[in-house]
């Protein structure tokens, strides 16, 4: 398939562009590098040794988007373009819902107008709220997210499955990630937050190259087996591969809107988690239990039944590879991706 990866030029659109690639598909991306950096798709062609169009382009222009998908010929379309950062949206929320709802309907409205009805969707955990039981799983409803991010990932699904309803020939699927850590094991590409990292991978990669002091561990009395919160962490390389999957599925069910978990199934603590770094990195990382962080949920995961019955994939790598491969890249990358 010819497929338009939006946001390929961020974290995990780069590393979807080297599973796409892999499995035979052709890519493009189209990004406005707010967030994403050319020299990360400049290593993607390294990686996958092939040429790849990048569009720099504003995706809540309408008209600039049209042109795109007007010359693209695309089969399909992986969306990842948006603004992703939790705190920031409770700073800016009309940003959030401007850019991220936004560039979503302006692409949706382009590609119905070239007949590209193929769409996978990044959504997030976040969707099932502060209620859902867990594992969490994907016929929970009410949906709701407490953060203005959040609730960008709510209504696009909503705009989704709308515009499936009035549209029954687009083949939709709503790809739910739980927490996607790692990198490639090459070490070219990985995640490069701007500023101080809010997740915890990325803060103790920092901590274990120098750029950061020490760990904070937010809260250490949680109703779980250290005390510390549990998430259901992901390999980028595996999510990546859940987009290949999601794509070939969706080509071959009937129309429609399908929602899927793209998660490992199961919790690691904060603290099993600093414990694999140090593995990785060799050597013991300074840290320190504090208060709980507002907001934190003490633990959840995912039910990954529906994408294993159904897309025919789970995710296979550990918390040791994950581990391993973000110190490769954050230990050969150490303030990230050059300036540009
Ligand atoms: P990222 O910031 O690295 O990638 C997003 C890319 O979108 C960036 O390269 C940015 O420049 C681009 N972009 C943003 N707004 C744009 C616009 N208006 N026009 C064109 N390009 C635009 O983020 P990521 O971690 O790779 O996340 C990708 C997607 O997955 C996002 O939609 C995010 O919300 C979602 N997601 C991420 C996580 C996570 O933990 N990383 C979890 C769940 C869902
Ligand atoms: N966390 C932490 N210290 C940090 C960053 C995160 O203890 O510097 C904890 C956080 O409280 C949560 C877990 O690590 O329990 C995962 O946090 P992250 O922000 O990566 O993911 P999310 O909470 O969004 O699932």
């Amino acid at each position: 398939m010819r497929v338009l990866v939006t946001g390929g030029a961020g974290y995990i659109g780069t590393h979807t562009a080297v599973s796409l690639i892999s499995a035979g598909h052709e890519v493009e991306i189209a990004d406005n590098l707010v967030n994403g950096k050319a020299e990360a798709v400049r290593r993607v062609e390294e990686i996958t040794d092939t040429s790849i169009p990048l569009h720099v382009v504003e995706l809540t222009d309408q008209e600039a988007t049209d042109d795109l998908v007007a010359q693209g010929s695309y089969d399909g379309v992986v969306h990842f373009a948006g603004l992703k950062a939790v705190g920031e949206s409770w700073r800016e929320p009309l940003a959030y819902y401007e850019n991220n709802i936004g560039c979503t309907t302006s692409l949706l409205g382009a590609l119905a107008r070239h007949d590209v009805k193929m769409f996978v969707f990044s959504s997030s955990a976040t969707v099932y709220g502060a209620n859902a039981p867990v594992p969490y799983q994907e016929d929970y409803e009410p949906l709701e997210a407490a953060s203005p991010y959040g609730q960008t990932k709510v209504m696009i699904e909503r705009i989704l499955r709308d515009v499936a309803q009035a549209d029954p020939t687009w083949r939709i699927a709503l790809l739910r990630y739980f927490n996607p850590v790692g990198a490639h094991p090459s070490g070219r590409i990985g995640e490069d937050p701007k500023g101080i990292p809010n997740n915890l991978l990325p803060f103790i990669a920092q901590v274990a190259v120098g750029r950061r002091e020490k760990l904070s561990i937010f809260g250490g009395d949680y109703p779980t087996a250290d005390g510390t919160c549990e998430r259901d962490y992901l390999h980028v390389d595996d999510l990546a591969e859940g987009h290949v999957a999601a794509l070939d599925a969706i080509a071959r069910r009937d129309p429609g809107v399908g929602a899927w978990n793209l998660g490992g199934g199961r919790g690691t603590s904060v603290l099993q988690m600093l414990r694999a770094f140090e593995r990785a990195a060799g050597r013991e990382l300074p840290h320190e239990i504090v208060e709980r962080r507002p907001g934190d949920l003490p633990a959840f995961w995912a039910d990954t039944t529906r994408a294993t019955e159904q897309l025919g994939w789970t995710a296979k790598r550990t918390i040791d590879d994950t581990c391993r491969d973000t110190w490769a890249w954050q230990s050969q990358n150490p303030q990230g991706y050059p300036e540009e």
